[in-house]
C-alpha cells in the first residue's frame, strides 16, 4: 500500500470541539519565503501529483497560490510509534498527515516482546511465533532458569497492516510516502511548517511541498532528525548481530518450544586467552528464537551486548556468533537474512521546551536497561493521542500547547521511574560477566511478576521499585550488592533516591 486516503467522517466530527476539525487551506505566511518553506519550486505536473495529501479536496491548494493543507498534527515517521499513534488520534477526531519514508517498505526490524503487552492491546494476533516460555542460562554452568512467560516475535507486516488499516478506517489519517525534509517553528505562533518531498508517484522524482500542523510530532525514531535533546551523559548502546538461518538436522541444541532470552555462557571463548578475558570484561549474551514450531531447523540467532558506552561493533558481536555456534555444534546451511541492531539506551532526555513534540525512539522511550520498547510505545500511543488531543482543546499558541504535551507524556512520575531503569542501564553497561551473570541470577529469583515489572518498563510506582531493589539485593553475591551500592553513592545519587522514595506525581498517569 503506498499510501492511504481518507476524508473527515462526519461521524466523529462532533465528538471534540477542536480548533481544527479537518485539513484545511492556509496561505504560507506572508514573510519572505524561507528556505525552510519555499524548496524548489514544483512543477506543475508535480504539483497535480501531490494531490494525495489533502483530504478534503475542495480545499486544496492549487497550483497558482502558495496556500498550504493544514492539519491538527503532522506525525514525521511511520515506524510503529507513527503510525499507532497517527492511528489514535484519527479515532479522536484530529485531522492527522502522517508522512513516512519507508512507507513503501516493511518495517525492518524483527521484534520480539512478552506476549502479555500484546493481548491488552488487542495485538496478540499480529504475532509470527509465540513460545509459551522462554528460558535464560545465567551461570557459568548448564543450569538453565525457565521464565514462565510466554514470549512472541512480531508479524511486522501484520502488524503495519493493522496500523495502516486503523488509520484508513477512521477517515482522519492521510499517510504518504514522503521525506520530511526541514521545519519551520518560527514563522507562525499557532502553525508548525513542514517541508515534504513527496515519494509516491516517483520515489526518484521527489515532489517538494509544505504542510502545516498545529502539532507535529517527530517519530522518526532513534535518528532525532528533528527533536532536540538536552545536554547530558552519553547514552550506551545496546548492539547485536543475528542471523535468520537453517541448521543441519539434529544440531540445534536448545528446547524447540521456547525461546532463549539470554545465554550468558562463554566456554566458547576459552580457546584463547584473550577472547576469554575480552568476554569478562565485555560480556554478550545468545538470544534464540526457534521458528519452525518444534523442527530445530529454521532459527534466529542473535549475539547481543546488552548495554555499552561506546557500543561493541558488529564485526566482535559477528566473530563471536560463529565462535559460540560452532562450539555448541550448530552448524549453519545457510543465512535467509542478518539484522545489525543498535539502539541508544538511557542518556538525557529530551528539551521538553521544544515546539516539536516526539513519539517513540525520538521521545527516549526506550527501556535503558534492556532496549525494548515497541510494546511500551503501542500502550502509550493510546495516552499520548489522549493527551495531545486535550491540550490541542485550549486555544494556545503552537509552543504552549507543545510544551504542555510533553509535560504531560514525561511528567514526573514517569521522569523518576526513567531515572531508575537509567540507573540499571548504567550499572549493567558497566559490570562484568560474573557479576552481570550474578546480577540476573537473583533478578530471575525474584517473583515473577517484579522480574516482568523491570523488563516491561512498569515498577509504576516508587514503593515497587523500592521492593524490586530490595529483592535483588538480598537475592545476590557481596559482589553484586558493593557494586550496586557503590554506583547507587557515585552515580544514582539523587535521581535514584527520588526515583525509589514514595513522593510521585500525584498526575501520574500510566
Ligand atoms: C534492529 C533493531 C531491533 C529492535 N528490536 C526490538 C525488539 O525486539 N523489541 C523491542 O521492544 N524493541 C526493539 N527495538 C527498539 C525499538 O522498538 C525500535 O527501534 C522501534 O522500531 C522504534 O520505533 P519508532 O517508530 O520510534 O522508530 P522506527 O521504527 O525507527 O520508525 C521511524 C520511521 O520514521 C521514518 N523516517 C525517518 N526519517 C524520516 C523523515 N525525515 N521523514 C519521514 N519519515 C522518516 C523511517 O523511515 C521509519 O519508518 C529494536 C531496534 C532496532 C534498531
Amino acid at each position: 500500500m503506498a499510501f492511504l486516503s481518507s476524508t473527515a467522517p462526519a461521524l466523529l466530527q462532533h465528538r471534540h470541539p477542536l480548533r481544527l476539525r479537518r485539513p484545511t487551506a492556509l496561505r504560507a505566511p506572508h514573510r519572505p519565503p524561507r528556505p525552510v518553506l519555499g524548496g524548489p519550486p514544483a512543477s506543475s505536473a508535480a504539483r497535480r501529483r501531490f494531490t494525495m495529501v489533502t483530504t478534503t479536496p475542495s480545499k486544496q491548494p492549487t497550483p497558482s497560490s502558495t496556500a498550504v493543507s493544514t492539519y491538527d498534527v503532522v506525525v514525521i515517521g511511520g515506524g510503529p510509534a507513527g503510525l499507532s499513534l497517527a492511528a489514535g488520534l484519527g479515532v479522536r477526531g484530529l485531522t492527522v498527515l502522517c508522512a513516512d519514508l519507508t512507507l513503501n517498505k516493511p518495517w525492518p526490524n524483527n521484534y520480539g516482546t512478552w506476549l502479555d503487552e500484546l493481548e491488552p492491546l488487542a495485538l496478540d494476533d499480529c504475532t509470527s511465533h509465540q513460545w509459551p516460555r522462554a528460558a535464560a542460562y545465567v551461570h557459568s554452568d548448564p543450569r538453565k532458569s525457565t521464565l514462565n512467560r510466554p514470549y512472541a516475535r512480531v508479524d511486522r507486516h501484520a502488524m503495519k497492516r493493522r496500523f495502516l488499516q486503523r488509520c484508513h478506517d477512521c477517515h482522519n489519517v492521510t499517510v504518504v510516502h514522503a521525506a520530511a525534509e526541514l521545519l519551520d517553528t518560527t514563522s507562525s505562533h499557532q502553525y508548525t511548517y513542514v517541508s515534504l518531498n513527496v515519494l509516491s508517484s516517483d520515489p526518484s522524482d521527489p515532489v517538494p511541498t509544505t504542510v502545516a500542523g498545529s502539532v507535529v510530532v517527530d517519530a522518526t525514531g532513534h535518528n532525532l532528525r528533528f527533536v532536540k535533546f538536552r545536554q547530558g551523559k552519553a547514552p550506551g548502546f545496546q548492539a547485536a548481530y543475528g542471523i535468520e538461518c537453517v541448521v543441519s538436522d539434529k544440531s540445534y541444541p536448545y528446547a524447540t518450544d521456547e525461546m532463549l532470552l539470554m545465554d550468558f555462557r562463554n566456554d566458547h571463548m576459552r580457546d584463547s586467552p584473550t577472547d576469554f578475558q575480552q568476554s569478562l570484561d565485555q560480556p554478550t549474551f545468545l538470544y534464540v528464537m526457534p521458528l519452525d514450531d518444534g523442527e530445530g531447523r529454521l532459527v534466529f540467532f542473535e549475539e547481543t551486548s546488552l548495554v555499552a558506552s561506546p557500543a561493541m561493533d558488529f564485526d566482535q558481536l559477528k566473530a563471536r556468533l560463529y565462535k559460540r555456534l560452532a562450539y555448541n555444534g550448530i552448524e549453519v546451511e545457510s543465512v535467509l537474512d542478518e539484522e545489525f541492531c543498535l539502539i541508544p539506551m538511557g542518556g538525557p532526555m529530551p528539551d521538553l521546551r521544544q515546539r516539536v513534540v516526539a513519539f517513540g525512539g525520538a521521545a527516549a522511550l526506550v527501556h535503558p536497561a534492556t532496549g525494548y520498547m515497541i510494546a511500551r510505545a503501542l500502550k502509550l500511543a493510546d495516552d499520548a493521542a489522549e493527551i495531545i488531543m486535550q491540550e490541542m482543546r485550549h486555544d494556545t499558541d503552537a509552543d504552549s500547547t507543545a510544551h504542555r504535551i510533553w509535560d504531560r507524556i514525561w511528567n514526573q512520575g514517569r521522569q523518576r521511574q526513567r531515572d531508575f531503569f537509567n540507573f540499571g542501564g548504567e550499572y549493567l553497561a558497566t559490570i562484568d560477566l560474573h557479576t552481570t551473570r550474578e546480577f540476573f541470577s537473583a533478578f530471575f529469583q525474584l517473583p515473577t511478576r517484579q522480574w516482568a515489572d523491570f523488563l516491561s518498563f512498569r515498577l509504576v510506582q516508587p514503593i515497587q521499585r523500592l521492593t524490586f531493589g530490595l529483592g535483588v539485593f538480598a537475592r545476590t553475591s557481596n559482589r553484586v550488592r558493593f557494586t550496586l551500592m557503590w554506583d547507587a553513592l557515585v552515580k544514582g545519587r539523587l535521581p535514584l533516591l527520588l526515583s525509589v522514595l514514595p513522593i510521585s506525581d500525584p498526575n501520574y498517569e500510566e
